[in-house]
């Protein structure tokens, strides 16, 4: 007899989809994520997934004819699918289908099938497992490929031959990758022999779907599991060259600089600790790429990575455009990172009130995402070393907060505007303008004067002066 198990489906949605269901003689069942879910006891997916032997597009708008709320329905027509959403849940109806591909696309011609062809051509067995939502066995589980046992044992094991399922479509290795990282669940072996053989595959797949599955990467637990996947299988090099050239160490005259690959790698974990912002695990993940290509060995001081952070940066923005990512805020937000990630450490030898405030201006509102890195990129082995790093970057946090109490540099705003420098000495827009109010933020930035408009109005008399100008009879 099969398991049964009505409580993953007692959802009154459920039941209204069974309905619809049989109201058009159909065989329907859940299956995918939210099945696999609700066996992990995960946060069961808001996206559920519902197979029918015939038309996935007629059960679709038969369940939103029974909602109250009659929900638009997005039909896919080359898919043969169509989507509704009701309440925060997304309803995704497919008609079972059976599937044959060719070898330079990932979109295969399709047949109507049977529920065993639908879940032959599922990814995993963990995601291949169906839940009945018929009348005759309603909460019967189909599984056919011991889905169950994979997910008690944490395995990724794809339902048919491997190397066929990832030469099929290589997005596949990529979320055998990502759901290994994910649920901490392992790669079984053969799986994970036949990515390597199709590695070079993943070429046919758009970046955007490539980023997509990177960024669940990125926000799982422990991104660094994912990434050595990549690494290990031969994927790393198709999406990520400037990680691999990270890797190794060198060694001339007694003298090694430490693996930047898998420093990157701790750097990101410790991030994902401290932060669920993807942007700063991205700039995690990027803030060494920079010293690739910038890497010395001089005879005096060892190893040099000179201007690696401003080198990095301009990197980023190769990088996201060949991932086809957008060159938005995020983007430059990330560049920020890269480019500022070394500019704390200096700081945490030698803590002045001007290198703070001056870090305090260059970072703007970025400046706590900023120290998050630094802390992050402390992955030193010396215990004691470790200690004391983190009791510095406490140190200038805590600083951070002293000076920026007291001299409001996060969203610095000249105290003296330009149009009031013009009234007072008389004269039309210029280069003197300009000196005159760096020298305002100069001055306040060293701690001359404070943040304030008397002193910053008095300093600037005094400096119209010094470069010749004198103050305009209006004024007087
Ligand atoms: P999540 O939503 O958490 O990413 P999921 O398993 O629900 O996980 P979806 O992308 O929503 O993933 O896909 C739903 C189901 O469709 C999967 O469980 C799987 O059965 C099937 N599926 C998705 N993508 C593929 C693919 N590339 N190859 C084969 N089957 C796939
Ligand atoms: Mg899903």
């Amino acid at each position: 007899m099969a398991a049964t198990y009505p409580d993953a489906i007692n959802d009154p949605i459920f039941e209204l989809i069974a309905e619809a269901s049989a109201s058009l003689e159909l065989e329907s069942y859940v299956i995918g994520g939210y099945v696999r879910d609700y066996f992990l006891e995960r946060d069961t997916a808001k996206d559920i997934d519902i197979v029918t032997i015939g038309s996935g597009i007629a059960l679709a708008k038969k369940v939103s004819a029974l909602l109250p709320a009659k929900p638009k329905v997005s039909v896919f027509k080359t898919y043969g699918t169509a989507m509704l959403k009701t309440g925060d849940l997304e309803l995704e109806f497919v008609g079972a289908r059976r599937e044959s591909y060719s070898k330079d696309s990932r979109n295969p011609a399709v047949e109507d099938g049977s529920l065993t062809d639908d879940q032959n051509r599922r990814d995993f067995t963990i995601n291949a497992l169906a839940l009945s939502l018929n009348k005759k066995n309603y909460g019967d589980l189909l599984d056919p490929f011991g889905g169950m046992k994979d997910l008690k044992n944490r395995i990724i094991r794809t339902p048919l031959d491997p190397d066929t399922t990832y030469s099929d479509d290589p997005l596949r290795m990529l979320r055998a990758i990502r759901f290994s990282t994910q649920l901490g669940f392992h790669i079984e072996e053969e799986s994970l022999q036949a990515i390597t053989r199709n590695a070079s595959r993943i070429e046919i797949i758009s970046k955007e779907r490539i980023v997509d599955e990177i960024n669940k990467i990125l926000m799982a637990e422990k991104p660094s599991h994912g990434f050595a996947l990549l690494h290990k299988t031969g994927l790393l090099p198709f999406i990520f060259p400037e990680l691999v050239a990270l890797q190794g160490i060198e060694e001339k005259e007694g003298q090694r600089h430490k693996d930047n690959f898998w420093h990157t790698l701790e750097v990101v974990d410790n991030i994902a600790k401290a932060t669920d912002n993807l942007w700063l695990r991205w700039a995690a993940l990027l803030h060494d790429i920079g010293k690739a290509p910038t890497k010395r060995f001089d005879e005096e001081i060892g190893w040099t990575f000179h201007a690696h952070e401003f080198v990095g940066s301009k990197m980023v923005y190769k990088l996201f455009k060949r991932l086809k990512m957008p060159l938005n805020e995020h983007m430059k937000f990330v560049q920020k990172m890269v480019l500022m990630s070394s500019r704390p450490i200096v700081l945490a030898t030698d803590v002045t009130d001007s290198a703070v405030r001056r870090l305090i201006f260059d970072a703007g509102d970025h400046v706590d995402e900023l120290m998050t890195l630094c802390e992050a990129d402390i992955t030193t082995k010396n215990p004691n070393k470790q200690r004391k790093y983190k009791s510095n970057f406490k140190l200038v946090r805590k600083k951070i907060e002293e000076v920026e109490e007291r001299d409001h540099i996060r969203n610095f705003q000249p105290p003296v505007s330009g149009e009031e420098i013009m009234d007072t000495f008389g004269i039309k827009p210029s280069r003197e303008i300009g000196i005159i109010k760096d020298a305002i933020k100069e001055a306040i930035l060293e701690g001359e004067i404070p943040n304030e408009y008397e002193a910053a109005r008095s300093f600037m008399l005094k400096k119209g002066k010094e470069i010749g100008l004198s103050v305009s009879a209006s004024e007087d």
